[in-house]
């Protein structure tokens, strides 16, 4: 979440992800079709915001260099476009129209350009092979969650707060699909000269990372699980899947080298982590050093950090938005009805009276309303908004009806920050070293600005193993704290 975007509705936060053929097969040459392109063009922006804001300069510039090698080598030079997303969450994904999306969280787990060049293959063998038109719509329907399947139209952002949850899922591909994507991305590293086994290499840190996460996730289970992961279905198998595909093409495990220094000198000194200016999300809270505010959702509840908004996701449907604006001069309530008739749209609702309060120290209001889906489902809404000096702070709600207490609590927790508090929240970044004669993978690790699990991490990182394998003289990745 930037500082102080006004009005927290994510606008048409439900992109449709809509089936239709990407590739025309009727000529000899792949093409994307220009129709995808237009369509995923517009939802490029709300994508863009919603999974964290694009990350420009040097390092998107390299990205799209990669990625337009293999485009070539797929058959659609000058098709695709290549967006950096600014999220730790280890993800990258293609939409319908070469539109790929990769995450620094992403990058930093890769150690060469290779790598890139086979997770840039994967997404655009999604593109290529077709894989969103076969996907079933059923199956991309139920995952929205009953609240969905009872949206009610016209009816404001209540649709868009009803949906979010239900995006992080959309895009999931077969195992079948995979494995084809999988082959194409190895193919195009063929064709580009780079080392076929990266793939498999690569396959194989998202595992680690995989296991990585769920050791340190504090979360409840959906959220532990990676968005690679849960994207991509990710196995054993397609590693030594890929592993075999590259023995077979003839390639040879250090021939061609693979490109690891421009790589890494690339990402050197990139934001690993939470982006301080987005908000810190750590497990269940979300903190602001900037804004110097926090709070904490429920126990089993995920967050998740977009530019615009905290979006927080519960069970039974239980859905909430977090974000601010400026403190109207008509103050808190009116702030807090404008949101709350924002919110409602034209469903049929009753409207609660005002609440005033307090929330540790803070001056809050609240309003609850009751509102009816098309389909006749009764929802509980309410907005709460705090002031904080001339700035205001809200919550968004969103419950089946009866179902809403289990977010008071998170309500409750608003703050503000102390300096020192706030000050505590430093930014990390990817540093290179240079291992020298004497280093070993322990030594290394403990410049890991973290306090728990170093060396894991540092092996998670490099996408080794184990701790034997360091050669003096090599780089390796560590994460620092940003000065
Ligand atoms: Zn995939």
């Amino acid at each position: 979440m930037h500082k102080l975007i006004r009005s927290a509705l994510l606008t048409a936060l439900a992109f449709p992800l809509i089936a239709c053929a990407t590739i025309d097969s009727s000529a000899d040459a792949p093409s994307v079709a220009a129709n995808e392109r237009v369509r995923a063009g517009q939802q490029h922006p709300q994508i863009v915001a919603q999974f964290g804001g694009a990350v420009e300069g040097p390092l998107a510039t390299y990205v799209s260099g990669v990625g337009e090698r293999v485009a070539v080598a797929a058959g659609i030079p000058g098709q695709c476009t290549f967006t950096l997303i600014n999220s730790d969450v280890v993800n990258a994904f293609a939409v319908p129209g070469c539109y790929i999306y990769i995450t620094r969280g992403l990058l930093a787990i890769m150690n060469s350009e290779d790598e890139l060049a086979s997770v840039l293959g994967h997404e655009i063998g999604h593109v290529v092979a077709d894989h969103s038109a076969r996907r079933q719509n059923t199956a991309t329907m139920t995952t929205l969650g009953a609240i969905v399947a009872g949206v009610l139209t016209g009816s404001g952002d209540i649709a868009q707060l009803a949906g979010q949850a239900g995006q992080m899922y959309a895009l999931n591909y077969s195992r079948d699909q995979e494995y084809e994507s999988d082959d194409l991305g190895v193919r195009y590293l063929l064709t580009n000269g780079y080392n076929a086994y990266a793939a498999a290499d690569m396959l194989h840190a998202l595992g680690l990372n995989d296991e990585l996460t769920t050791r340190t996730s504090n979360r409840d289970t959906a959220s532990a699980i990676p968005a690679w992961a849960r994207t991509h279905p990710l196995s054993a198998d397609r590693v030594t899947r890929a592993n075999s595909r590259a023995q077979t093409a003839g390639a040879a495990r250090g021939t061609p080298p693979e490109r690891t220094q421009p790589y890494l000198q690339a990402i050197s000194g990139m934001i690993y982590g939470d982006d301080p200016d987005q908000g810190f999300v750590n497990g269940r809270t979300f903190s602001h050093p900037g804004m110097r505010i926090a709070f904490e959702a429920p126990q089993g509840f995920t967050l998740t950090n977009t530019t615009t908004a905290v979006l927080i996701a519960g069970p039974n449907n239980a859905r909430a938005q977090f974000s601010g604006g400026v403190l109207p001069q008509e103050g808190l309530e009116a702030y807090a009805n404008a949101r709350l008739r924002q919110l409602i749209g034209q469903a049929r609702a009753q409207i609660g009276q005002p609440q005033p309060s307090t929330t540790n120290g803070l001056e809050t209001v609240s309003i609850p309303a009751r509102a009816q889906t098309q389909q006749g489902q009764i929802v509980d809404v309410s907005v709460t908004a705090y002031r904080v000096n001339d700035r205001v702070y809200h919550f968004l709600t969103l419950a089946p009806q009866g179902a809403s207490a289990a977010m008071t609590p998170m309500l409750g927790s608003m703050r503000t920050l102390t300096t020192q508090q706030a000050a505590a929240l430093r930014p990390r970044r990817i540093e290179l070293v240079q291992v020298g004669a004497r280093d070993t993978a322990q030594s290394l690790s403990r410049r890991m600005a973290y306090d728990d699990l170093q060396l894991e991490r540092f092996l998670v990182i490099n996408g080794l193993d184990s701790a034997t394998a360091l050669r003096a003289g090599e780089t390796v990745k560590i994460v620092s704290y940003a000065r």
